[in-house]
């Protein structure tokens, strides 16, 4: 049996073309997601792409080789920067450009008029890097992510090593090499893509409808002034911490801070000085603790941290440490930082109750006040509180 090219391709236009019209109008319509987005683009760029082939062997074939060449490593950038858009949101330009452009200028200085094949293992060594770095960015995603990732970077893996057997045959054997034409020709790859861009679709549509749900439960677990968490958000997060470090007898550390006479920086220099102030405190926490430590914005000018695995004097350090950054800390009004106050409890054997070591910290938070502020004080915790709540 030989598979007609020419045939192949009109069968995939067909199939992609049908792609594209069912997954923009259930996909991209309705989670108008930034993955779905790229996906779009992709299937479009891989029609026009295929398209621009068929006019192989007229007087067109001129530009329509090279387009055919870029439109079609244009779709599997796409492709990467679908991938990137889990992860990051920032797409790179430069980095999306360059395999297009050196793929349009390998083609077009290699005799595109009469070579079927010009730019012949540019284009494909692009297809297969950029297909390899979209496989890789899905492998990256934290595997709570999705169950669809791992089929898609398989998917795109397969794509990508499919690519690569092909460049080595071309570069090694020519256009007409027995081995290129045999088992890598555009009959058999046509006929693969076709296949592949079917079940990709498919777990694309299931990713961007993940992708709008982490992204707005993301919204509901952050507070939207100072970016660090909210106090629901802290507090999920943190039991589940709690939980970790009472399963493996840990210790760790809470610590409740408080910034001192807040109310007069909003009085004094108006309120949007005050949020200066929130941010400013909100980012020189985040700098302080470490990545594994959470960070969270309890109310109003009053902010939480969970230090796993710190003791209570390592604490007051943090505690001191946030204080001394805030006062260094420069805006562009010159705003004198107030004081902070902290109340700081510790977490360990004796007890890993959340909801308790926050009232215990409020409580020293509440004598730091009393005492006269701009200091730290350890939580003495009343005894047997945890035979009361345990009983
Ligand atoms: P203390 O040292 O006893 O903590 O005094 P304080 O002035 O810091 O405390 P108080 O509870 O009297 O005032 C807290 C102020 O924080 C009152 C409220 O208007 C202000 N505040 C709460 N949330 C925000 C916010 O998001 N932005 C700004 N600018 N101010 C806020
Ligand atoms: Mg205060
Ligand atoms: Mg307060």
């Amino acid at each position: 049996m030989t598979l007609d090219t020419t045939t192949l391709r009109v069968a995939f236009g067909a199939v992609a073309i049908t792609l594209f019209v069912l997954f923009y109008t259930v996909s991209f319509r309705q989670t108008r997601s930034a993955y779905s987005a790229w996906w779009c683009a992709a299937i479009a760029f891989f029609f026009t792409g295929t398209c621009g082939y068929l006019l192989d062997g007229t007087v067109h074939q001129v530009w329509a080789n090279p387009m055919g060449n870029t439109l079609l490593v244009m779709g599997t950038v796409s492709v990467w920067a679908g991938a990137r858009t889990l992860r990051t949101s920032k797409p790179a330009w430069l980095q999306l450009s360059a395999a297009p452009l050196l793929t349009l200028l390998a083609s077009v200085l290699d005799d595109p008029a009469t070579n079927t094949w010009s730019g012949g293992p540019v284009y494909l060594g692009m297809m297969s890097l950029t297909i390899g770095l979209a496989s890789w960015e899905l492998w990256r995603l934290p595997s709570s992510y999705s169950r669809v990732e791992a089929p898609l970077a398989v998917a795109s893996a397969l794509v990508a090593v499919l690519y690569s057997g092909r460049c080595i045959a071309f570069i090694a054997g020519g256009q007409d090499g027995y081995v290129f034409t045999a088992y890598f020709g555009s009959g058999i790859t046509t006929l693969i893509t076709m296949v592949l861009l079917v079940v990709v679709s498919f777990s694309a549509a299931a990713l961007s409808a993940e992708q709008i749900a982490t992204d707005l439960r993301a919204r509901a677990d952050r507070d939207s002034l100072t970016g660090l968490f909210n106090r629901s958000g802290f507090i999920d997060l943190a039991q589940k911490e709690v939980d970790r470090l009472a399963r493996s007898n840990r210790p760790g550390a809470l610590i409740l801070a408080d910034l001192d006479f807040f109310k007069a920086v909003n009085d004094t220099y108006g309120h949007a000085a005050g949020d200066t102030v929130l941010k400013a405190f909100a980012e020189v926490s985040t700098e302080t603790v470490r990545s594994t430590d959470l960070v969270g914005r309890y109310g109003g000018e009053e902010f939480i941290f969970l230090l796993p695995g710190a003791t209570v004097s390592r604490s007051e350090d943090i505690a001191r440490d946030v204080s001394l950054s805030l006062q260094e800390h420069t805006t562009p009004g010159r705003l004198e930082m107030p004081t902070v106050s902290y109340g700081i409890a510790a977490l360990d054997a004796h007890d890993y109750d959340l909801d308790a070591t926050i009232a215990a910290a409020d409580q020293a938070l509440y004598a730091a006040k009393a005492s006269g502020r701009d200091r730290a004080v350890r939580a003495t915790r009343p005894a047997g509180s945890k035979g009361s709540r345990s009983a």
